[in-house]
């Protein structure tokens, strides 16, 4: 499940998580903000502007996709230069989400700053749900292994691994 940051007006109507949003981007709007410059907020962001909308991604850090390698990297960043409406603001961090607009501040300091938007788009990651995980265990004896996501979000890669793994061990 995503990682929702205790941002004042995070819980907003016009807050959206980012698995919603990318099962029901009709119902975005023209102009939006992507909380998050992970791998998963930069696809995003990249097909939201591919298809006309005007998007800003709003990263604390100073790298885009930080969590992918540097081919990547390298492969995003050029697909990014194809479009005008696509922005990037580095080392920003959000203070807060107001109703049509999202205050934040240069990592610096200084002054606050706002962006308009129509849709936020929060994509600052994910977290496993232990305590649903762990409920599962002694419904039956020997039964439970656990993998994928529900160990940490990684990839489909290390969810197959940890799923044949348990396989084997059974
Ligand atoms: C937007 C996005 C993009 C991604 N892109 C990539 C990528 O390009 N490459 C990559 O390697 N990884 C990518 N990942 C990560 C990858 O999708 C996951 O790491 C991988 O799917 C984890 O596999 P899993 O089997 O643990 O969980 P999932 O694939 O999430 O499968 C869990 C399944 O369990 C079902 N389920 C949930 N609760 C219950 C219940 N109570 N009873 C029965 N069934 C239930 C769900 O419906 C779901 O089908 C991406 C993730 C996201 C969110």
């Amino acid at each position: 499940m995503e990682r929702i940051l205790p941002i004042p007006g995070v819980e907003g109507e016009k807050v959206q998580l980012a698995t919603k949003a990318i099962a029901h981007p009709e119902q975005l709007g023209q102009n939006i903000v992507i909380l998050g410059g992970g791998s998963i907020g930069c696809e995003i962001g990249l097909e939201l502007a591919e298809n006309g909308k005007n998007v800003t991604i709003l990263e604390l850090t100073d790298t885009l996709a930080a969590n992918a390698n540097s081919l990547y990297r390298e492969a995003l960043r050029q697909k990014f230069l194809l479009h005008e409406n696509l922005h990037s603001l580095l080392k920003c961090g959000c203070s807060r989400i107001e109703e049509d607009v999202v205050i934040y501040k240069n990592e610096s300091g200084g002054e606050e700053k706002q962006l308009p938007y129509d849709q936020l788009i929060l994509s600052t990651g994910l977290v496993a749900q232990r305590q649903l995980v762990e409920s599962f265990y002694g419904i039956c004896r020997d039964t439970v292994a656990i993998g994928g996501d529900c160990v940490s979000p990684s990839n489909i890669m290390n969810a197959n691994f940890e799923g044949y793994t348990a396989a084997l061990n059974i």
